[in-house]
């Protein structure tokens, strides 16, 4: 007992001290969260993780030219690193930086815009399961065949009922922004889709890469799904599941 309280008394004295990290000691996922290289609703979004308590998250930006957030010194020291970037290059330094990801097991998260990163990197599309191929090399152009559109209602459906990303999420219709023709790797499994006609799909999926779990969520574009609480839910259980391997 005499011990216990010892040690007690040395975890307290840790803590108050700061000498553990509290997140640490409270055995909180450690996600970085990238973006750059496209705009969007920088308060709402991050809400996402601020609210999310099982969580502690650190923002990291790219620069204008390519994705240089990957040259973090602390890069591996996270359970799980968050995709809401979209820069069109990338360096061999940064590509080597970013494939050390799969060799430590660190978990992908991957959002919505980041499906249009690097088009000149097809080992990129292999690691994320996709790719949303830019007609014009500026992501801007809409066609019948590539394309997108704000605003539309979603009816998103759950396809893999059994699965810890989709836990607590029954079929729901989202305010969001639709993608359609992009590809799919043919090893990711799916998780959601939609009856949306217009809309690519599935809408969701996973796959292995080296040690690590990879999610795609192409879901995502604003407030409005930000605020969604089944997205959240997503999103939460996505990284609880990349994270706790
Ligand atoms: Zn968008």
């Amino acid at each position: 007992m005499k011990t216990i309280l010892f040690l007690w008394s040395l975890l307290v004295a840790a803590l108050v001290t700061g000498t553990l990290p509290a997140e640490e000691a409270a055995g909180k996922i450690n996600v970085l969260v990238i973006t750059g290289g496209h705009g969007f609703e920088e308060e709402p979004f991050f809400q996402i993780f601020k609210e999310n308590s099982e969580i502690t998250f650190t923002s990291a930006q790219h620069g204008k030219t390519n994705a240089s957030a990957y040259e973090r010194d602390d890069l591996l020291n996270y359970d799980v690193v968050v995709l809401y970037d979209m820069p069109k290059n990338i360096t061999e330094e940064q590509k080597t930086k970013f494939l050390s990801l799969f060799e430590k097991g660190v978990g992908l998260v991957v959002l919505h815009h980041a499906l249009v990163s690097y088009q000149h990197w097809p080992e990129y599309e292999k690691i994320i399961g996709g790719r949303y191929p830019e007609a014009d090399g500026k992501g801007g152009a809409v066609s019948e065949e590539v394309g997108y559109q704000h605003d539309v209602e979603v009816p998103v459906v759950v396809l893999a009922k059994e699965h810890p990303v989709t836990a607590g999420v029954k079929d729901f219709i989202i305010h969001d922004e639709i993608y359609w023709g992009f590809r799919t790797e043919p090893d990711v499994v799916p998780l959601i889709t939609t009856t949306q006609p217009k809309s690519g799909k599935p809408l969701a999926w996973y796959r292995t890469q080296g040690k690590s779990r990879v999610v795609y969520l192409q879901l995502g574009h604003d407030h409005s799904a930000y605020e969604n609480q089944n997205y959240r839910r997503l999103v939460a259980n996505s990284i609880r599941w990349v994270g706790r391997q």
